[in-house]
């Protein structure tokens, strides 16, 4: 029997809001997504469900079908892992312990960055408070919108590749699991774990076949191809790694409202894969429009 879709319109599963890094309430995320002629849109805040409420009372308003998700911070080794999450349990005791232990070492962290930025700019904590909404993940973008607030930097992408670039001696990393931990975390409260960006420095500095057929075991289900981070080389590597694996290919913007570049629907993933990461999920419900 083939179901009738309850969704059409092209899909964008990895957009911020201010809930993280993002620069535009939850809702007007939803806004700017019907406004783009997106169909489907899932909002994937950095280690956080806080906007999904807001999200899905909008996108029900303006005629777009969400996806609630998540970006899980992971580290493997020294290399920083995003693990996209779909449609998981908001409620899951486990998986919100360990978001909560990310945002507390996010938080400590970024206090510690600024205090040591502070011996060289004039910069305070109250700065990047000023920059942060309540309750918010904190990352380096609010301390980046600091910097641009003061006046040391033009735009939050040249925070990045100054001042705030880990080679420039500033940075200091946050507590994230590993991987695997990750995603056994995300299947366990129902949902549906996806790598975001993995080949952003080429098919080299990807992870290795060994520790992805162990993230596969424990219910990898996919991997994001087309987002604009991604290296040449490294699409075709995933391309060949997804075949292998069984895994699904999925492409999206990583919107960030005014805070990068990215603009939603400059990648879609194809309705097919959409419906498959919802039959995979047990954890939530889309919120169709
Ligand atoms: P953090 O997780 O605190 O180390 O900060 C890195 C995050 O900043 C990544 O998830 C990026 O997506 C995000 N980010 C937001 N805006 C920018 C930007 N303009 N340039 C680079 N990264 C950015
Ligand atoms: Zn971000
Ligand atoms: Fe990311
Ligand atoms: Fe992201």
């Amino acid at each position: 029997m083939t179901a009738v879709p309850l969704f059409t319109g092209p899909a964008d599963l990895h957009t911020h809001s201010r809930v993280s890094d993002g620069t535009e309430s939850p809702s007007r995320v939803m806004r700017q997504a019907a406004g783009a002629g997106l169909g489907v849109v899932a909002l994937t805040d950095h280690d956080s469900t806080a906007g999904w409420h807001e999200a899905s009372v909008a996108a029900r308003d303006v005629g777009v079908t969400l996806i609630p998700g998540m970006e899980f911070s992971t580290r493997f080794g020294y290399k920083s892992v995003h693990l996209l999450a779909y449609l998981f349990d908001p409620a899951d005791g486990d998986l919100n312990t360990e978001t909560a232990r990310i945002r507390e070492s996010r938080l400590r962290r970024a206090e510690s960055i600024v205090s040591k930025i502070a011996a060289d700019y004039a910069l305070s904590w109250d700065d990047v408070v000023a920059q942060t909404t309540p309750g918010a993940t904190v990352g380096r973008p609010h301390i980046a919108d600091a910097l641009v607030a003061r006046g040391h930097v033009p735009t939050r992408s040249e925070a990045f590749a100054g001042i705030l670039h880990p080679r420039t001696g500033y940075y200091l990393p946050h507590y994230a699991p590993d991987p695997l931990k990750a995603v056994r975390l995300v299947r366990a409260a129902g949902g549906v774990p996806v790598i975001a960006h993995p080949a952003t420095r080429g098919r080299d500095a990807m992870i290795d076949e060994k520790h992805l057929g162990e993230l596969v075991d424990a219910g990898l289900f996919g991997l994001e191809i087309d987002h604009r981070e991604n290296t040449p080389d490294g699409k075709v590597r995933l391309r060949q790694l997804a075949d292998r694996f069984g895994l699904v290919l999925t492409g999206s913007s990583d919107y960030h409202g005014d805070g990068k570049p990215n603009r939603l629907g400059e990648n879609t993933t194809p309705d097919a894969v959409v419906q498959a990461i919802i039959d995979e999920a047990t954890g939530s419900e889309p919120v169709y429009s």
